[in-house]
């Protein structure tokens, strides 16, 4: 397959050295899991359950709201022991509405009837069936799969891409999952084509990872004789060419447009992690409940890939890699690149999460101080959507959001190039955080103004109404008061 290229990038460490050969390991239930409400793009999930009730793996836990939500699960058998807030995997830490079970390790499982072979069900249904399973993009997009599936199909996409790229330093979990689960990746991509109704499959993998591609192209060969082919392209390792967009342009040379959607290419991207959470779901019957992530950094004894149960905390993941919670300075969930620093290691897994970055205050001392910009350019030349970070960080760092809008802050992807290039190590990336939280703010402020404002508007015209009512019927009483003294005799 002939490959374009893409504007920008950077060739940062990769660190992977230290977890790729580590086998995914099945990490135990911890004594509670803990289930945000909002794991996804789209509305919260709205709670099934109740405080004290007795649930089976795989269970409905809390349901989808709207057109755009995803449903939460059990991850195993145990007891609601609470629903109220718990923290985020959010750099602010601030709680989010969040399920509490208490496991009662017996992993009892909510039983089944027979599955339907996928191929013989409706597209639609096929979706739905996605849907219902919870499952989202678990490459950190958090956007419903099933609503991306729909999309797609409308669009009529003839591609189905599955991101095998895994550029993200650090990060081996999809590098693990594509070397010993590649016939279920390759079923769940088939499953995928028959809910689009497209007839080809492309799995993209960085030429860093192959033994993976190998385990990959074996799969596909395996099913070769059937209909819906899936097929494996190695790409250039160049950060940031997991990203949607640049994958695109790199296997069709074609841009997505700003604010456009990549289907508009006639392509659909999804991780590998998502094809095999389909695999899964129509297959075994098993909603998203666990996925593969990477506990590595400096301050893990034992970096390894776990399958680890959504909603375990962070110091659960740690401790079973033999890390003393103490030893972390910075915990960022996800890689150095794109991660989310976390305030503390009590926060819960969610399906998106890729991996657990713990490093050490040695590893974030031997970071090099900020000094003054210098206006090398670097910065414009390394970003993939041809943005100038420089402008839109000094933007941000006067307080002015929109102008940093103006520079282009919503198509910015957050890859981090730019700050990685910088020779004045300006923590870019942070500065574009700081604008977007800024605006974000200011909407919520605006939309609680609203909210206020028609309230308030709301309440006068009901005051106004019945005040109106009011002096209607007293009129009414005066007009019967003085037709009824108007018929009495003198
Ligand atoms: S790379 Fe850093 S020093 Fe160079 S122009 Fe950009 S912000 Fe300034
Ligand atoms: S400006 Fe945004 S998209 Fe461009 S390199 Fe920096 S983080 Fe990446």
């Amino acid at each position: 397959m002939k490959l374009f290229d893409f504007r920008g990038g950077v060739h940062p460490p990769g660190h992977k050295h230290l977890s790729a050969e580590r086998p995914i390991q099945i990490m135990p239930f911890p004594e509670r899991l803990y289930l945000p409400l909002q794991q996804h793009r789209g509305k919260s999930a709205l709670p099934v359950v109740t405080v004290g009730q007795k649930v089976l793996q795989g269970e409905l836990l809390a349901k989808a709201q709207g057109s755009v939500s995803a449903p939460v699960h059990a991850p195993t058998s145990g007891t609601i022991i609470a629903i109220g807030d718990f923290n985020a995997p959010h750099p602010s830490g601030l709680p989010l509405p969040t399920i509490t079970l208490e496991p009662d390790g017996e992993d009892r499982k909510l039983e089944l009837g027979p599955l339907p072979d996928p191929f013989t069900l409706e597209p639609a249904e096929v979706a739905r069936l996605i849907g219902d399973a919870g499952i989202v993009g678990m490459g950190g997009a958090n956007f419903p799969s099933a609503v991306k599936l729909g999309m797609a199909r409308k669009a009529e996409v003839h591609t189905l891409v599955l991101n095998g790229a895994e550029c993200e330093p650090y990060m081996t979990c999809d590098d693990r999952l594509m070397r010993e689960r590649s016939a279920a990746i390759v079923d769940g991509a088939r499953i995928m084509l028959h809910a689009i109704q497209a007839q080809r499959a492309v799995i993209a993998i960085e030429d860093n990872k192959p033994e993976a591609a190998a385990q990959l192209q074996a799969a596909c060969e395996a099913v070769s004789d059937q209909p819906l082919s899936v097929e494996v392209v190695v790409i250039p390792s160049r950060y940031p060419a997991g990203s949607a967009s640049q994958l695109i342009q790199l296997l069709t040379g074609l841009e997505v447009p700003a604010e456009g959607r990549s289907t508009v290419t006639g392509l659909l991207v999804h991780n590998v992690g998502t094809a095999y959470a389909v695999h899964r779901a129509l297959r075994e019957g098993r909603p998203l409940i666990s996925r593969i992530v990477t506990v590595t950094g400096g301050a893990v004894a034992e970096p390894q890939n776990l399958e680890a149960p959504i909603g375990a905390l962070a110091e659960d993941m740690l401790r079973f890699c033999g890390v003393d919670s103490a030893a972390i300075a910075r915990l960022l969930m996800g890689g150095p690149m794109m991660g989310q620093p976390m305030p503390n290691a009590q926060i819960p897994l969610v399906k998106g999460a890729n991996g657990l970055l713990a490093l050490t205050a040695a590893e974030i001392a031997g970071l090099p101080e900020t000094t003054a910009c210098i206006r090398c350019g670097r910065c414009a030349s390394v970003c993939p959507m041809g943005l100038l970070p420089l402008e839109m960080a000094k933007r941000a760092h006067h307080d002015d959001p929109d102008g940093a809008m103006a520079f282009g802050l919503d198509d910015c992807m957050s890859c981090g190039s730019c700050a990685y290039a910088c020779p004045s190590h300006i923590p870019l990336v942070q500065y574009f955080d700081y604008a977007r939280g800024a605006l974000a703010a200011r909407e919520q402020a605006d939309q609680r103004a609203e909210t206020a404002r028609r309230l308030m508007a709301e309440r006068q015209a009901r005051l106004d109404r019945q005040e109106r009512a009011k002096l209607e019927a007293a009129a009414r009483r005066r007009a019967e008061k003085q037709k009824s003294g108007a018929g009495t005799p003198a």
